[in-house]
This record gives structure tokens, C-alpha cells and sequence, in this order.
């Protein structure tokens, strides 16, 4: 048996002499297939034993048929497998089925979100060249941004989200990227992906977003006119808390070399393991968004009639100021939603500490629902003052709705909130 399986694998001389109805069709091929079909048939390459679901291949390197084989794929004139620090059935799949969601040429997977925001500069900007970055981004990108890159000759300018002059006025000879997190966390407001596109282009830089509280199934940011798009797999696209991931996408010309290059010399690579499980992810993800935004505009609805709430952020309720924006550009609100106590400190932590249900913990994108105290917390380094500029008050809370009973949600909220 084990005999016959080895002679089937090479007869072909190529690794992927596999069938596969979507990866080896042209792109206008399957561009008439709808977003649910893509996300659970996109991408899937079948081995000769035909199985059902995708495979896991737990594999370090691939072997090859004869000596010339070898140079060929090294030469990267033979598209088959190699290594998986750079090429693995299992992470190919998720990456195509991931392009076909973000409707994207190429995705290059990486081992977690922030691997793929460093590969994004890494893999396209060099020393000398300068970057504008919204304000209010996830606080490991500003570190990166900042601290890290910041050592290796690449400057970030940090502007409002929200106020495109400040992008236009950052802008110097060698801006490259514009990178930017939307709708922000934690207080949800959005960026004009479209607008913000146009003042790159014009400027002959590069608009990246960070896609990771969307997911494509809200928010496309390459149809506004976003260049690349940096995921984090590790919250939604996984959606159960398991696992660490991220991706790159964006045109062939733009990231198929530059991010390969930066996995096979770089080698934050994505493990087979967790593309497996993200790739599966991905199977119910529209499905899990819905319920996450259905569950989060229904808490912001909730808290915005509570009395001991003082005001309420999320992008699906009309008193958000950048409503109509946030519909234009995402189908949903998002699963994100964050909320002031009257009482400040004191109160907010009295909320999470009455919880039974809801879990303290930074992390969100989970089927099980999380609440942060943010000013002490994920924003606790920075300076009070600013800080408070930028709106992440004392009684400040953010909720990640997962997809518990939005009535039990609501009652562990309830204790803290009346006690
Ligand atoms: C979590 C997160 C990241 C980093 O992702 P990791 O997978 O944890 O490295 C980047 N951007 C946003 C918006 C995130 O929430």
C-alpha cells in the first residue's frame, strides 16, 4: 500500500499534478462565483487519494524526481513545492482561498499579523523611504512602526484617522505607504479607504490597510483602491481563539516576489498547521460576522438606552459620526463595540470585575466574547494626556461580541453596570 503511494506521487514529475478547479482557472473564471461558494471551494487542491476535506500536509521539504527537477524548482522555473518555510499545499490553499475572498491577484500567508504588517514594509519599502500612519493603530504596529523600522532608516508620520488634510500635509518627496486600520480600535472610527487611495496615488505612494476587524466579508479594500491588504488570521478569519496567522494581498506585480522573498530569507512563515485551521476558518466566516455584527449592534443599542452609559461607539448606530461612511464602505458594523460608564475608572472596572461570562482579556475575533479596559490596558503606555486627546477615556470598555446568547451577554453586563 504504502509502496503504491509513492509510485503514484511522482509518475507526473510535479508535486501539484493535482486537480483543482479554482487555482488553476483564471481568475475570470471563478469571478462569477459568489462569496459563500469561493469561501468554502476556493483554493482546495485535491491529492490523488481524492480526500474530501483539505489536507494537512505536515511536511518540512518535498522530494524530487530527478536531479534536474531539483534545479529547476530552485530556479523557480518548476512551480512545485519546495520547502515550507516558502511552499506548502496546505498554506497555498488558504492564501488562494483568501485572494478569492479579498478579491486579490496574490496572497502571500505569514505566521501572524504582525509578520505580515513587517513583511508589507519590508517586503516593499527600503531605508531612506517614509511612511503616514493613522494615529490609532494596533499598538504592536505602532511599535513596529515606530521603534523598530524607525532604527532601519524608514520614518512613520502618525496623523488623525479621520482627517484626510492631515494625510495630504504629511506627505514628503519619499512617502511610500500609507498604512492604515479601519474602523479603529477601540473607538470604531473609520477611515475613507477610497479618499485615502486617491491621496496616495497622487503622491506615488501605496495605500496599505489592515483589513483584520472587517474581514472581507464586510469591508474589500482593494475594490475601494487600497494597493495591499495585511491580515491578522489570528482573529476573525480563525474565529475561535486557536491560532496565530496572518496574510499579505494586493496585485501579482506587487506582492508575489517581494513577500516571497521576505518568507524565504525572512522565514516568519504561517505553520501548515494553523493554515489548516484558518483555511477552515474561513469556511463560515461570512456566517460568523453576521453574527458577530447581528450580536454587537444589538449590545450598542442596549447600552446606548442604559443609564449609567454615557456614550456609546460602533459604526452600525446612527449617532456614530462617520455612519454613512461606514456604510458606504462595509456592509456591517463590525463585532467591535466600546462604550463610556458615568464614574470613570472605578466604574469601568467595577464592570469587568462583575462579569462571570465575558472573558477579561485583550484578544477579540473569538467566538467567546472579551472585554478590555483599554486606559489601563492596551493603551495603559501611553501618556494620560494624550491618551485622553485621543478619546480612550477612564470609563472607556470595549466588548468584543462573540456569538454567545446576546441576552446572557447583556445580563453579566447588567450586574456591573447597576451595581
Ligand atoms: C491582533 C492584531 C494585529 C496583530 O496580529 P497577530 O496575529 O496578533 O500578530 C494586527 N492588527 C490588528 C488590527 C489586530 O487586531
Amino acid at each position: 500500500m504504502l509502496g503504491g503511494v509513492y509510485l503514484l506521487e511522482t509518475p507526473s514529475g510535479s508535486a501539484c499534478a493535482l486537480t483543482n478547479l479554482f487555482t488553476k482557472a483564471s481568475p475570470t473564471a471563478m469571478s462569477h462565483l459568489e462569496f459563500d461558494t469561493l469561501a468554502v471551494r476556493a483554493g482546495v487542491e485535491r491529492s490523488h487519494f481524492n480526500e474530501h476535506s483539505e489536507a494537512l500536509y505536515l511536511t518540512s521539504s518535498f522530494v524530487f524526481s530527478s536531479a534536474a527537477q531539483a534545479a529547476a524548482r530552485f530556479a523557480g522555473e518548476d512551480e512545485g513545492m519546495v520547502y515550507s518555510r516558502y511552499t506548502n499545499p496546505t498554506v497555498k490553499m488558504f492564501e488562494d482561498r483568501l485572494a478569492a475572498l479579498e478579491g486579490a491577484e496574490c496572497c502571500v500567508a505569514t505566521a501572524s499579523g504582525m509578520a505580515a504588517i513587517m513583511g508589507c514594509v519590508l517586503g516593499l519599502l527600503k531605508a531612506g523611504d517614509h511612511i503616514v500612519a493613522s494615529r490609532s493603530l494596533f499598538g504592536a504596529t505602532v511599535q513596529l512602526l515606530k521603534n523598530l523600522l524607525g532604527r532601519f532608516g524608514v520614518e512613520t508620520t502618525f496623523v488623525s484617522l479621520t482627517d484626510t488634510q492631515q494625510w495630504r500635509d504629511a506627505l514628503r518627496p519619499n512617502t511610500r505607504l500609507f498604512f492604515v486600520e479601519t474602523p479603529s480600535n477601540p473607538l470604531t472610527e473609520i477611515a475613507d479607504i477610497a479618499e485615502l487611495a486617491r491621496i496616495a496615488h497622487a503622491a506615488d505612494a501605496l495605500l496599505a490597510v489592515d483589513n483584520c476587524f472587517c474581514t472581507p466579508a464586510l469591508q474589500r479594500p482593494l475594490a475601494l483602491g487600497a494597493d495591499v491588504v495585511t491580515h491578522s488570521a489570528t482573529k476573525y478569519l480563525d474565529g475561535q481563539g486557536r491560532v496565530l496567522g496572518g496574510a499579505v494581498l494586493g496585485s501579482d506585480k506587487l506582492v508575489r516576489a517581494p513577500l516571497t522573498t521576505f518568507l524565504r530569507t525572512g522565514g516568519a512563515t504561517l505553520s501548515p498547521f494553523n493554515a489548516w485551521v484558518v483555511l477552515k476558518g474561513l469556511e463560515t466566516l461570512r456566517l460568523r460576522m453576521e453574527a458577530h455584527c447581528a450580536g454587537a449592534l444589538q449590545l450598542a443599542h442596549w447600552l446606548e438606552a442604559h443609564p449609567a452609559v454615557e456614550r456609546v461607539y460602533y459604526p452600525g448606530l446612527a449617532s456614530h459620526p462617520q455612519h454613512e461612511l461606514a456604510l458606504r464602505q462595509q456592509r456591517l458594523g463590525g463585532g467591535v463595540v466600546s462604550f463610556v460608564v458615568r464614574g470613570g475608572r472605578e466604574a469601568a472596572w467595577r464592570v469587568l470585575d462583575s462579569t462571570r461570562l465575558l472573558s477579561i482579556t485583550a484578544n477579540l475575533g473569538d467566538a467567546k466574547s472579551t472585554i478590555t479596559h483599554p486606559a489601563s490596558t492596551t493603551h495603559g503606555r501611553i501618556a494620560p494626556e494624550v491618551r485622553l486627546e485621543t478619546g480612550v477615556t477612564e470609563g472607556l470598555l470595549r466588548v468584543a461580541v462573540g456569538l454567545e446568547a446576546l441576552s446572557d451577554l447583556q445580563e453579566d453586563l447588567r450586574q456591573g453596570l447597576e451595581s
